[in-house]
This record gives C-alpha cells, sequence and structure tokens, in this order.
C-alpha cells in the first residue's frame, strides 16, 4: 500500500499539439490544482507556471530526458497522479519515453489521464480532496526470481 496524503504529487505533460488543451484545462481547475504539488515537463512546465501563477517544478523537455525523468519519479513513489496529453496523430521523437512513461505509470497503479475528459473525471473525484491507499502490486517475484545460467555463483 502507499498512502497518498490529501496533497498529492501531480504530473503533467502535453505534447505540442496539447498543451493549449491542458493549459485551457489547468486553468479551469487552478483552485484544485493549487492544492497540490505540480510537477512537469519543461516546456509544459514553464507555460503552466506562467499561466496558473503556480509554482511548478520543471524537468527536462521531453524529449530530452522529461518524461524519463517524471517516470523514475514514478518508479520512487514521488508521483501520485498523471496528466499526460499525448498527442495520437503526430509521431513523437522520443516515441520510446512516451511510452516507457506510459508504461510506468501501469506498472505502479498511478491514476493516468491521457485527455481531458479523463482528466477531468480524475480531478472531480473525491479521492483528489482526500487521502487514499493505492494498492501497490506485488513484484516480489519478479525481483526475487533465478535467471537461469547467472544464478549467484554462476562465475566461481
Ligand atoms: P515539453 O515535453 O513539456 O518539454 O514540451 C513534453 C513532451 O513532449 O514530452
Amino acid at each position: 500500500m502507499h498512502e497518498l496524503g490529501v496533497r498529492k504529487q501531480i504530473g503533467l505533460v502535453a505534447h505540442d499539439n496539447k498543451k493549449l488543451d491542458l493549459l485551457e484545462w489547468a486553468q479551469y481547475n487552478r483552485a484544485l490544482l493549487a492544492q497540490h504539488d505540480l510537477i512537469a515537463t519543461g516546456t509544459t512546465g514553464s507555460l503552466l507556471e506562467y499561466e496558473l501563477g503556480l509554482p511548478v517544478r520543471q524537468l527536462q523537455s521531453g524529449p530530452l530526458g522529461g518524461d524519463l525523468q517524471i517516470g523514475a519519479l514514478i518508479a520512487e513513489g514521488q508521483i501520485d497522479f498523471l496528466v499526460f496529453f499525448w498527442d495520437p496523430l503526430e509521431p513523437q521523437p522520443h516515441d520510446p519515453d512516451v511510452k516507457a512513461l506510459l508504461r510506468i505509470a501501469v506498472v505502479w497503479n498511478i491514476p493516468a489521464a491521457s485527455n481531458r475528459a479523463t482528466a477531468d473525471f480524475l480531478i472531480s473525484s473525491p479521492l483528489m480532496t482526500g487521502s487514499y491507499e493505492r494498492q501497490l502490486p506485488d513484484y516480489t517475484s519478479h525481483v526475487t526470481r533465478r535467471v537461469p545460467g547467472a544464478e549467484p555463483g554462476a562465475l566461481s
């Protein structure tokens, strides 16, 4: 279990064709977002900070590693909620990173919104303003698995 407090760490990312969409959504939900900590990829973060007038922790730009940084924070349990408006119509130079971020959000059972309707449903959930016990999947069998041919002592 991972206890999510009332104040949540929200990761925000939008591809270029989706930035306006995210800015409008964030502006509309500014009062709700102000109750949480915001973390974003570089360009998305600077636009959000400017438009909302709220502090936004800005990582690298997405194609320069920002998506992976958000993913790493998810793996470390430091992001509770992801809003990632990815562009379904335009190939991205960092497509593997996009896939990695979407994948790691599923691995760690993070609520993630890929479009505005989902983001609306999530942000208006009563769970956003209360605490929540997020189930952590049990990966013990994966972490402790024996790798055939590379067991401890394989080199001796
Ligand atoms: P950006 O990155 O916020 O730096 O534009 C977003 C992305 O393309 O992942």
